[in-house]
């Protein structure tokens, strides 16, 4: 049924309704409405706030977060950006919110309705909405000037969510909306940009119109120049009569009033209004704010529910996290720079169909194929080889002491480990030695960022 939550003037319009209707008047009192029976929700309002209050309740809501929720007249962006747009009437908001309804049914409801899962429920949310854009929004009140409401409204960590997705190239940019400043320090964006003076950096300057006198060099503010209403030089005593011939106007026209210092440009500094750090321009760190929709990737996953399950099972090889590996590695690449006989290998696998697969063949098989393989690479490692996971749901083995030829037959029985068709996982692999292939100066951090740029999507 389509759930109203009104205000007593659109009472008529609920009781006509040509679809099931549940009408609710005092929701502020009765709290929110019983939304497991709502297919969609109806603000019959003319009170913005109201609206968005309510607006903001319902998506914070476990079961009603994800439904459809429509407006009856235009209310303005802040209020529409959490909805599903304006309607005329109940009957055209009953039939939208059956489309969005059967593309919900596609998906995996056990996801869609834990809480906690914010990742699945932003896919689920855009999928049920092909056409929707989460949309960044400013205000300077915002300690981050831009937020994406809906995400906000909808998730716990909503920051942290968008960041996982656009890494998991689950969602993509479509509009750059803007470009922030951030502090160096905090990462705060709001700077106060201010000019100052380059021999003590005071604030204190003033533009000024200067004379420089060809007679003797001299430059100072046009002010100092006047005697008895005509132009004199204050240094050598000159009359200046002709522009051109006897001064001309230079470039300065500056002057600090702290330190007396004369210059053409002041220097640009920035604050940071949340921690006071004082920074040159070149050093804040420039971001994007970006519009963000869902990509076919995305589409897939949400259909096939949250693999990140699946891939976790990868954990219970000799796992680290993905800090301390990069410090092990940093210290075996340092070692290994002092002494070349300190030899280790890296192999990093990707299983680049986990997705396609889960659509394919269940969710339930590919946790088998996966089991099964976590066994096997159990079976190939020492218990002195680390393992890792990055979020791009790599699996990096550590293998100290281990030559070239070595690591290319762990690569190889890794790769043993695939069934000859196109019904198992599908493994990609790379590989690197030290000394073999250590290039000056690079550190794990960045070793790893090129494997896995090598290793591809
Ligand atoms: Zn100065
Ligand atoms: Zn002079
Ligand atoms: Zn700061």
């Amino acid at each position: 049924m389509v759930c109203f939550v009104l205000d007593p003037e659109f009472k008529d319009l609920a009781a006509k309704a040509s679809v099931p209707a549940q009408a609710l008047e005092n929701y502020t009192e009765s709290g929110l409405p019983d939304a497991a029976a709502a297919l969609c929700f109806l603000i019959a309002t003319r009170d913005a706030a109201k609206a968005l209050d309510l607006a903001r309740r319902l998506r914070a809501g476990t079961d009603p977060g994800l439904k459809p929720i429509y407006l009856l007249s235009p209310l303005g962006a802040s209020v529409e950006q959490l909805c599903d747009g304006v309607v005329a009437t109940p009957a055209e908001a009953w039939d939208k919110a059956l489309g969005t309804t059967r593309l919900f049914s596609e998906l995996d409801p056990a996801g869609l309705a834990d809480s906690r899962n914010d990742v699945y429920r932003l896919l689920g949310f855009l999928y049920a909405r092909p056409d929707y854009t989460l949309v960044p929004s400013g205000t300077w009140q915002a300690e981050k000037i831009y937020t994406y409401p809906l995400a906000e409204a909808l998730l716990e960590q909503a920051d942290d969510t968008i960041a996982t997705l656009v890494q998991r190239k689950l969602l993509a940019p479509t509009q750059l909306v803007d470009r922030l400043r951030h502090c160096p320090k905090c990462d705060g964006p709001h700077l106060n940009y201010i000019d100052t003076c380059p021999n003590c950096a005071g604030i204190d300057i003033a533009q000024k119109p200067f004379l420089h006198c060809f007679t003797c060099g001299h430059v100072s503010p046009e002010e100092r120049f006047f005697s008895q209403d005509k132009l004199v030089c204050p240094q050598c005593a000159t009359a200046l009569r002709h522009i051109g011939a006897d001064y001309d106007r230079p470039l300065e026209n500056f002057q600090c009033n702290g330190c007396g210092h004369v210059f053409v440009d002041p220097q640009v500094t920035a604050r940071c209004l949340h921690c006071h750090q004082v920074s040159a321009p070149d050093a804040l760190i420039a971001r994007p704010v970006q519009a963000f929709k869902l990509t076919d990737q995305g589409r897939l996953s949400a259909r096939t529910g949250d693999v990140e399950d699946v891939f976790s099972m990868l954990d219970s090889l000799n796992n680290v996290s993905r800090a301390y590996f990069e410090s092990i590695l940093d210290w075996l690449l340092a070692l290994c720079r002092r002494h070349k006989e300190e030899q280790f290998s890296l192999v990093a696998v990707r299983i680049a169909n986990v997705v396609e697969l889960t659509d394919r063949i269940g969710r339930a098989q590919v946790r088998s194929l996966m089991d099964e393989f976590v066994r096997r690479v159990r079976e190939l490692i020492r218990t002195t080889d680390l393992t890792t996971r990055t979020s791009q749901h790599t699996l990096w083995l550590l293998l100290p002491k281990t030559h070239a030829a070595g690591q290319q037959t762990v690569r190889e029985r890794i790769m043993g480990l695939r069934s000859g068709d196109d019904s198992g996982l599908r493994l990609v692999t790379v590989g690197f030695h030290a000394p073999s292939q250590m290039i000056a100066g690079e550190r794990a951090k960045m070793l790893l960022a090129r494997l896995e740029g090598e290793i591809g999507e």
